[in-house]
């Protein structure tokens, strides 16, 4: 079997994997967030991704795994732009992979960056994705204190959502 096809079946077992465990949990009305072997397949998932990012410019490649609420998982990397204006980062990839295919309801989401020591989504990728509900998790590795998972309403508080435009 060729390297890309060994790689292209362990990551189709990873997001099975993912499934299978996501739907137990919830079955069981656990919550998915709090669980480690969840997150840690998350963040590996993220961390795979993120060697598809396109950042020539910036070199700082991010990767991101996005858990829909049926159990699958779309993954995205940052694809930078020579009109800088142009680039969009890891999340919104993975967002956007997800809303075309149909997905509007979500569990987690999971972010890796190579490079940084403490990041969490940007402040556009903080307002994208509470269009679709403010109590998604966001799963982030920080090498000095380890996995940290945060409300999307802790990190974008009074944020301007469908509700201020009159939708529920
Ligand atoms: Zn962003």
């Amino acid at each position: 079997m060729a390297e890309s096809e060994t790689q292209a079946s362990s990551r189709i077992s990873a997001a099975e994997q993912i499934k299978s465990l996501a739907l137990n949990l919830r079955a069981s009305s656990a919550d998915l967030s709090s669980n480690g072997e969840l997150r840690r397949l998350l963040l590996l998932e993220a961390e795979s991704a993120a060697e598809q990012s396109y950042s020539p410019y910036s070199k700082f490649p991010v990767g991101a795994a996005l858990l829909a609420r049926d159990g699958t998982v779309f993954t995205g990397c940052n694809v930078e732009n020579a009109s800088f204006g142009g680039t969009i980062c890891a999340e919104r990839t993975a967002f956007v992979k997800a809303v075309s295919e149909g997905y509007r309801e979500f569990e987690m989401i999971a972010v890796f960056c190579k490079k940084a020591k403490d990041a969490w989504p940007c402040g556009f990728c903080r307002q994208f994705m509470s269009e679709f509900g403010s109590s998604l998790k966001v799963i982030a590795y920080k090498s000095e204190a380890g996995v940290q998972v945060r409300e999307l309403s802790e990190l974008l508080p009074f944020m301007f959502g469908p509700g201020a435009m009159g939708q529920s």
